[in-house]
């Protein structure tokens, strides 16, 4: 795929704006050295951000003789994003102003027989009919969308859900009519977003070559290059979940067998401490048998100890595959199984690592679990809406003058 110049403008927009967002307020010199932009490139960049409302500047900087300089922040007044989660059993709304600071949190609990999807919109139009009553009448500049399963981002349909087992669900379009919307909706799903959130205000910002282990009830990668999310031909990349470690391994949700998500799923794992502790593990409430899990884990039972050994070696086969094939320079795991688990799976994973990573791979690669305390999958949604609204960016200034 060719890269325009206004994919470039983009592109350091994106990087301007990353840098901004992370440490305000600063000056257009600060920022030219951050990004390894020009200072005039940087500059004609900001005055256009400031054309289009999104960058303010908030005051002087002196600095030792020379003239002040203009001290720059994200403007904080403008219009609101909205990132929401949908999913089996909830739908959680976040709305942030600019600076991605959070304006309100609503979250409507959603029961699993509920899979229809005017039943999911009904929640997602009572969820945000709260929403706007807390954000008065400051305008909404996007909203984007986290479902699970494939998303067809163009089309903005629902190409699979197995959780809901839709199948070319035009997502978008229902939203828009229901809601009545006359706002850009970006949907995606969360593997997508939640890369997003790392590239805007995680461990993958100024990170050139990044790939996010999600481990969760599914597990999957979200893979960026250059600070650009990497979709693939069909945004199906990093369904790595779904790759294969042993054509005649257990069963796994997709149909088929020996996928790795087969092995480090949530419901693998659990599966795999009840045969290694003798007894049935309670699969229903999951969250709650993981965090009994880590517990036992900490108190050094013999049964989870084991478990997470075992675990931390077939992850280490997928990160490996994972790692020889993309070589990134960052894997960073997230996902509620990491939440609760990652502390013990973090050493055992890195000590096996070494047996099948390549030599010249290892070298480059960190490892780290996901740190952040917002829940990144919203802010990536609504870093989505962030990113659409920026490619606005072409329309003014110098551009939009013939
Ligand atoms: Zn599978």
């Amino acid at each position: 795929m060719k890269s325009t110049s206004r994919d470039i403008r983009i592109r350091n927009c994106f990087s301007v704006l990353r840098h901004l967002i992370a440490d305000y307020p600063t000056s257009r010199q600060y920022l030219a050295r951050e990004t390894d932009l020009s200072v005039a490139t940087v500059s004609n960049l900001v005055s256009d951000l400031i054309e289009l409302g999104v960058v303010v500047e908030v005051g002087l900087e002196r600095s030792g003789g020379g003239r002040p300089r203009a001290l720059l922040a994200p403007n904080a007044g403008s219009g609101a994003l909205i990132g929401i989660d949908v999913a089996s059993t909830y739908v959680k709304f976040e709305a942030y102003d600019l600076t991605l600071t959070v304006l309100c949190r609503i979250e409507e609990h959603v029961d699993l027989s509920e899979d229809m999807p005017e039943q999911l919109l009904d929640h997602i139009a009572t969820g945000m009919a709260a929403v706007r009553e807390h954000l008065g009448g400051r305008p909404i500049l996007g909203i984007g969308v986290s479902l699970p399963g494939q998303v067809d981002v163009a089309g903005g349909i629902s190409v699979f859900a197995p959780n809901w087992n839709w199948h070319d669900v035009a997502f978008k379009r229902l939203l828009t009519e229901r809601l009545e919307l006359d706002v850009p909706v970006y949907l995606d799903n969360s593997l997508k977003t939640v890369t997003a959130g790392e590239l805007w205000f995680g461990d993958g910002r100024g990170v050139d070559r990044l790939a996010v282990v999600l481990l969760g009830t599914g597990v999957g990668v979200g893979l960026a290059f250059g600070g650009d999310l990497y979709r693939g031909a069909s945004n199906s990349a990093g369904e790595w979940g779904h790759a294969t470690v042993d054509p005649d391994g257990p069963r796994c949700r997709c149909g088929r067998n020996g996928c790795i998500e087969a092995y480090v799923g949530a419901p693998a794992i659990l599966r795999r401490w009840g045969e290694l502790a003798g007894r049935p593990v309670e699969e229903q409430a999951q969250e709650k048998a993981m965090e009994t899990l880590a517990q036992a884990w900490k108190a050094g039972e013999d049964s989870a100890v084991r478990t997470v050994e075992a675990i931390a070696r077939d992850l280490a086969v997928g990160v490996a595959n994972l790692v020889n094939i993309v070589n990134p320079e960052l894997v960073v795991l997230t996902g509620w199984v990491t939440g609760v688990l990652g502390e013990a799976l973090l050493p055992e994973l890195e000590r096996h690592l070494p047996e099948r990573v390549l030599n010249a791979a290892l070298k480059a690669l960190r490892v780290k679990l996901d740190e952040q305390s917002r829940n990144m999958v919203i802010l990536g949604a609504a870093a989505l809406a962030l990113e659409g609204h920026l490619n606005l960016i072409n329309t003014v200034g110098s551009r939009s003058r013939p």
